[in-house]
Order: C-alpha cells, then sequence, then structure tokens
C-alpha cells in the first residue's frame, strides 16, 4: 500500500506511512450489495447500484477523526488520524404510482369546473355560490381545502371530487319595522313583529325566476338563477266581527243621543188652543209663561197615556222659539191657585209627581179657557 503523501510502500494493513507518518483511511460500504466504495490517497469514490442513492448521513466516521467533503459520488477526506469512512447508500423508493383527481359539478347550468393536478378551480355562473358542503368526495379519498375558487386536493389515491353549486337567493324585507327576514341556501326564514301577518301575496320574486312555496314562516325556493325575493309583511287589521260590533254599538248610541236631542231639543208646535179642551193632545207644543213675574217659554209634552182621558204631562223649562203665537196668554197655575215659580223647577223641568193637581188657563181672543187636573196623579 503507497503512502497517499509520500507515495512510499507500506505493510497493507498500515495505519499511518511508517516513513513520514501520514494517516491512513479505509472506506467501507453500510450494503455492499447497494453500492461499493474505492479508496485513491484521501479522495473515496462511491459506486451505488441502479435505482440506489444515499442515505442520511450519507457517510459516517466509525473510526479516528476526519472531515469529509461530498461532491456528487466522491468523498473528500481530510484525516488527523487513521480512520474508517462508511458510506451510506439506500436503495431509492420507486415512484408512486400516478394519482388521477377527477373533478364534477353538481350542476354544469351553475359553474363548471378544471383539474391541473391536485387543483380544481370552480368557475360559479353569475349569481351563483356554493352550497353547504361545497364539495364531496364522491370516490376515493382525499383531503381538500378550498379557498375562494380553488379546492386543493391531497390524495393517495385516484378520487373524484364533487364541487356543489348554488344560486345566491337574496331575500329582502318589504317593511323591516313590520317583520325581518334571513335565509340560508335556498331556505327563507321570515320573522314577522307582533301582530303582523302576510300581504297578498306574501311574496314576490324582484330579480331573476324562481318557484317559491311557503309554509308558515318558512318559504322554499326553487330556482336555477340567482333572485331576489322579497316578503311582504302586513299589520293584521281588526276582526270584521270587532269593527261590527264597534259598529253597531255606535249606531245604538247615535241612536240614543238622537233621540234624546229630539225629545228635548226639538221645537214642538205651538199648541192650538182652541180644541184644547176636547183634546189633551193639543196641549203639546210650546208656551209663555209668566214666572217669577217673567215671561218664560215652557214645552209641554204628553209623558204617557194613562186611559182615554187620562194623561201625564210633562213641562220643559228653557225652550227657545221664534214665532210663539201672538194673542195667547198662559198661566199655569196649582189647583190651589197658587202661580208656579223657579223653585217649582228641577233641572229645568217640573216636577209634577209633587203637583198632584195642576190647572192649566188658556186665554185666546179674550175667551178663557180653563183646564183642569189633566194630570192624572
Ligand atoms: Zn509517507
Amino acid at each position: 500500500m503507497k503512502c497517499p503523501n509520500c507515495k512510499k510502500a507500506n505493510a497493507s494493513h498500515a495505519k499511518f506511512c511508517h516513513m513520514c507518518g501520514a494517516p491512513f483511511i479505509t472506506a467501507i460500504s453500510n450494503t455492499t450489495t447497494l453500492g461499493t466504495v474505492s479508496v485513491s490517497d484521501y479522495v473515496i469514490t462511491a459506486k451505488p447500484n441502479y435505482n440506489v442513492g444515499y442515505a442520511s448521513p450519507a457517510y459516517e466516521i466509525t473510526n479516528g477523526t476526519a472531515t469529509v467533503r461530498k461532491s456528487g459520488n466522491t468523498f473528500f477526506v481530510t484525516a488527523s488520524t487513521y480512520c474508517i469512512i462508511q458510506i451510506n447508500f439506500e436503495a431509492i423508493p420507486p415512484p408512486p404510482p400516478p394519482i388521477t383527481i377527477t373533478s364534477v359539478s353538481n350542476n354544469t347550468t351553475l359553474g363548471t369546473v378544471i383539474v391541473s393536478g391536485n387543483v380544481i378551480t370552480a368557475i360559479p355562473n353569475y349569481r351563483v355560490g356554493y352550497a353547504s358542503p361545497a364539495f364531496e368526495i364522491i370516490k376515493g379519498t382525499a383531503a381538500v381545502s378550498k379557498s375562494g375558487n380553488t379546492f386543493i386536493v391531497t390524495a393517495s389515491i385516484n378520487c373524484t371530487i364533487q364541487i356543489n353549486f348554488e344560486v345566491i337567493i337574496t331575500v329582502i324585507s318589504n317593511k323591516t319595522t313590520l317583520g325581518t327576514v334571513s335565509v340560508s341556501g335556498n331556505v327563507i326564514t321570515a320573522m314577522p313583529n307582533y301582530r303582523v301577518g302576510y300581504a297578498k301575496p306574501a311574496y314576490e320574486i324582484t330579480d331573476g325566476t324562481a318557484k317559491v312555496w311557503q309554509s308558515g314562516n318558512t318559504f322554499i325556493v326553487t330556482a336555477s338563477t340567482g333572485c331576489t325575493i322579497q316578503i311582504n309583511f302586513l299589520k293584521k287589521r281588526i276582526p270584521w266581527y270587532v269593527v261590527a260590533l264597534v259598529a253597531l254599538c255606535l249606531i245604538i248610541v247615535a241612536f240614543f243621543v238622537i233621540k234624546s236631542l229630539s225629545s228635548s231639543d226639538k221645537p214642538i208646535k205651538v199648541a192650538d188652543t182652541e180644541n184644547v179642551i176636547f183634546d189633551p193632545q193639543k196641549l203639546v207644543g210650546l208656551y209663555r209663561a209668566k214666572i217669577d213675574g217673567q215671561y218664560t217659554t215652557l214645552s209641554a209634552r204628553i209623558e204617557k197615556a194613562i186611559s182615554q182621558d187620562e194623561y201625564q204631562i210633562k213641562i220643559h223649562r228653557g225652550i227657545i222659539i221664534n214665532n210663539m203665537e201672538k194673542g195667547i196668554t198662559f198661566s199655569f197655575t196649582y189647583c190651589g191657585g197658587k202661580n208656579i215659580s223657579s223653585s217649582d223647577f228641577t233641572n229645568g223641568e217640573l216636577d209634577l209627581d209633587n203637583l198632584p193637581h195642576i190647572k192649566i188657563t188658556f186665554k185666546k181672543d179674550n175667551q178663557l179657557w180653563i183646564l183642569e187636573d189633566v194630570l192624572p196623579l
């Protein structure tokens, strides 16, 4: 064996040169069936077999001290002592069989897909988005990550990924103060406020084409294009029977108001005094009477008939008339001859219950008419 330094011959198993003292090196293969090694001076040349490369680490100093620099199949050694360098070969694993990634669209009228290697690019049409889930592995096994319209597929076997497109359904409320709306996929949920229902129609397709099926507050939309659905809320009306009841009450109240007005305020014809004796009904009318020394308007009406000849008469005070018949003077007196006074009126009405025998005297054309005891109390 020649010394790598002084080139002098040495013993075959010498560890250093017996002439100059330079260290020898030895190279070994970790597995000779994978590759062989040869040494020339301080340079190791490795010969890996077919489909063989280097393990990690590619070499090991199993004995001694040295630094090694690898360059391809060549290892340059700087040894400070005798050393053994082991080259670590390793079979190169056969390349995995090619994986085919296929992608399909759930609905090609909504969007298409393009596959390049393990990257799927989805192209949704106008007003189309992604359903939930946005993709499905319909064949094989894979891991898919979505980012926008890009789907990265990690697979060790052939696989088919379906991209799920879905039309974008927009929902709006006709009046948000009456109710709010939300949409999830093709399902619209409407939330009417208290005492709010739905108008007719309950919904309108304001954009696009769609079919809508309503069930309570849920609206199922079937659309092949993006669309906008407006939900029409409407304040609930008062039920017709409540309206009718209120109207009926108003009519009844109005009836009694009109009746009371007509009975108290409506002027009554002035009595025909000529027939007053013979027909007590003719007493009904307006009179001017002297009460407390002043002429006052009175009205008399028959309250009820007791019998054919007996009538109960009420006399009111304070009805204004403009056309008192001239020439008639009246005096209302009690049976005892006392004149009627203001104190006999309560709330403008003569209290006949306490005046059992009233005598009414009429005077017309200097003829005196006396009606006595017409009030059968
Ligand atoms: Zn030497």
